[in-house]
């Protein structure tokens, strides 16, 4: 049985891709500071003989006994309020974190996986955003603690693989939803349908010209549990290249929760704040066999349904 380490395996993608990977017949342990995760994402794997959470900061010293097969370094904050909050968090985990992930890694002799991410484009001058464009960051900007965290974690992992042979993986996700995510996380999909579940008004940044392509959490599992088992490193570019804006997408959430909410526009959070993002999927698609599979409106609606539980408890 493959034994796989989940770094960040309370958060939502970290705690969906231990429910896959437990599916597929892993053992798991997930590692979690809980700073932005939460156990209650993990409350339904508890009682599995298979899968163990420890609570453990990974910037410290990672220690874990026995063999381990593969290590998923998905911890760090994510939401662009994070890098408001939680600078120095951020790029210790993707900095000291990612380190000493790969120093497992290095020392069991195990698969590393990097969750990157589409930031390392920046804001983007070329579009779609295809892996071999080199991005266009501004390093002391708001969102450059995330940026620069996640580009160094990207040179670091080639530098293990180049310097140490490690087998490494690397995804660059590109904006993701679905249940699990934090009401409060400050993204525009929770922001959104809590608003309009709630019945305050939506707020769209900006103009609201600016885009952004969604994927469904368990189609983004997908493509990373076909990177891990493929012979590919990546980087490889794992979204939903369906584009919108958030003009518009404010008027689907608007009407697929039936709400009554006004839509009304607040100044950008951050100047930074691309002006569009799409993924160019040509690589997953042909290296890989991956496309996403789950509509807009059908992951929306899943995703709703979940905010609602939440909100009425
Ligand atoms: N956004 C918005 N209203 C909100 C939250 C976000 O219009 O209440 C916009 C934000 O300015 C950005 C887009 O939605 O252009 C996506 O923001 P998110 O925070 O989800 O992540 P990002 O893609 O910027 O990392």
């Amino acid at each position: 049985m493959p034994r796989a380490v989940v770094t960040g395996g309370a958060g939502f993608l970290g705690s969906h891709l231990c429910d896959r990977l437990l599916k597929e017949g892993f053992e798991v342990i997930a590692l979690d500071n809980l700073i932005t995760g939460s156990t209650d994402n993990l409350a339904h794997l508890l009682d599995n003989r298979k899968f163990r959470f420890v609570y453990y900061d990974v910037t410290d010293y990672l220690y874990i006994d026995g063999a381990v097969d593969f290590i998923f370094h998905l911890a760090s904050p994510a939401s662009p309020v994070d890098f408001h909050t939680r600078p120095i968090q951020i790029m210790k985990v993707n900095a000291l974190g990612t380190h000493k992930a790969l120093g497992l890694a290095r020392a069991k002799n195990a698969t590393f996986f990097l969750a990157s991410t589409s930031e390392v484009y920046g804001d983007p001058l070329i579009h779609p955003q295809t892996e071999d464009y080199w991005g266009n960051v501004n390093p002391i900007g708001i969102r450059g603690v995330y940026d620069e965290a996640k580009r160094f974690a990207e040179a670091m992992t080639l530098a293990y693989k180049r310097s140490h042979e490690v087998n490494v993986k690397i995804v660059r996700i590109f904006n993701t939803y679905g249940p699990r995510m934090r009401l409060d996380d400050g993204r525009v999909v929770p922001n959104f349908i809590g608003q309009a579940l709630r019945g305050e008004p939506i707020t769209v940044y900006g103009d609201g010209s600016q885009t952004r392509s969604f994927c469904f959490c368990t189609d983004l599992i997908d493509g990373f549990y076909r990177l891990v088992t493929s012979q590919e490193t990546g980087p490889i570019n794992i979204g939903n290249p369906t584009e919108r804006t958030m003009l518009e997408f404010a008027k689907e959430i608007k009407a697929l929760t039936n709400s009554s909410s006004e839509i009304v526009f607040e100044p950008l959070k951050t100047p930074d704040d691309p002006k569009q993002r799409k993924p160019d999927i040509t690589k997953a698609k042909s290296l890989l066999g991956w496309e996403p599979k789950i509509s807009l409106e059908d992951g929306l609606r899943e995703t709703i349904a979940y905010f609602s539980g939440r909100l009425t408890r």
